[in-house]
């Protein structure tokens, strides 16, 4: 009992320090602000184009002025996305290139689904773990936890929109040339092929109470970190997403 206890203890002050909370409420409170800041720019940009192309309608056509409505307009596009880059960086973890060090990536794996235990059991998700990594992987430890623990949360959520006893979780571990990969593979509803090309962008969701910055933050993190991460061709059905981190040195001390 007291175990237990000291368990669930443990993995809240863990779902904390990852800012599972914190984190999204911060981003939240970032993403109206930066709605508020897109909203200018935007209006004006629509503005400015409205009045170009009546300006080009006219006879004959007033391209000076057309000229310079759409000047007005790209200036606003261009301070448009610099609010954008603001809240990239500021959703980034500067220098964790510099905090890599050799992970096992089986090992993340384990305590990634741990942390999530209740909800799994919850769901009655019993997630299997398949294939093997090899070598350990060379990644920031805390960036690779977000990125795990986004994707397992995603996971868990798809698998919510279908019944209990249709619901499987696979974490799928691979080695190629240097590389380890991870794929996070459900049973879920999958995505829709339009939605496809957009999971990645900022702000993409399709989730009632979702901000759609977790697949846009894991992104950018892999990229921090020489990895990838890709949405797979549906496995049928449910979706997949795969994460390809570079394989530590056979030399490198061990994690
Ligand atoms: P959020 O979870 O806040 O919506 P994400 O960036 O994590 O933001 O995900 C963006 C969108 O991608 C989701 O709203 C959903 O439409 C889709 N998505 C991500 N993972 C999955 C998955 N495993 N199964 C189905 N759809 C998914």
């Amino acid at each position: 009992m007291l175990v237990q206890q000291r368990v669930a203890r443990r993995r809240a002050e863990e779902l904390l320090r990852l800012g599972q909370v914190g984190r999204l409420n911060a981003m939240g409170e970032l993403a109206a602000g930066m709605a508020h800041e897109l909203n200018q720019p935007l209006t004006a940009i629509l503005a400015n184009t409205r009045a170009a192309v009546r300006l080009l309608d006219d006879e004959p056509p007033a391209t000076d002025s057309a000229r310079a409505a759409m000047e007005a307009a790209s200036v606003q596009a261009r301070r448009a996305a610099d609010v954008l880059a603001r809240l990239r960086r500021s959703v980034e973890r500067p220098g964790s290139a510099e905090r890599r060090q050799p992970v096992a990536l089986r090992a993340a794996a384990e305590a990634a689904l741990h942390l999530l235990e209740p909800r799994l059991r919850a769901a009655g998700v019993r997630p299997r773990i398949e294939g093997e990594a090899r070598r350990p992987v060379l990644a920031d430890p805390v960036a690779l936890e977000q990125i795990l623990h986004n994707l397992l949360s995603n996971a868990l959520h798809a698998l919510q929109r279908v019944p209990a006893g249709e619901r499987r979780l696979t974490l799928r571990l691979e080695a190629h040339a240097g590389r380890a990969s991870l794929s996070v593979i459900d049973s879920g509803p999958g995505i829709p092929a339009p939605d496809r090309p957009r999971v990645f962008e900022p702000f993409f969701t399709t989730r009632a109470g979702g901000l759609g910055l977790g697949l846009s933050l894991c992104e950018t993190l892999a990229a921090s970190m020489d990895g990838r991460l890709e949405l797979l061709e549906p496995p049928g059905r449910g979706a997949a997403f795969r994460l390809t981190l570079p394989q530590a040195p056979a030399d490198a001390p061990g994690p």
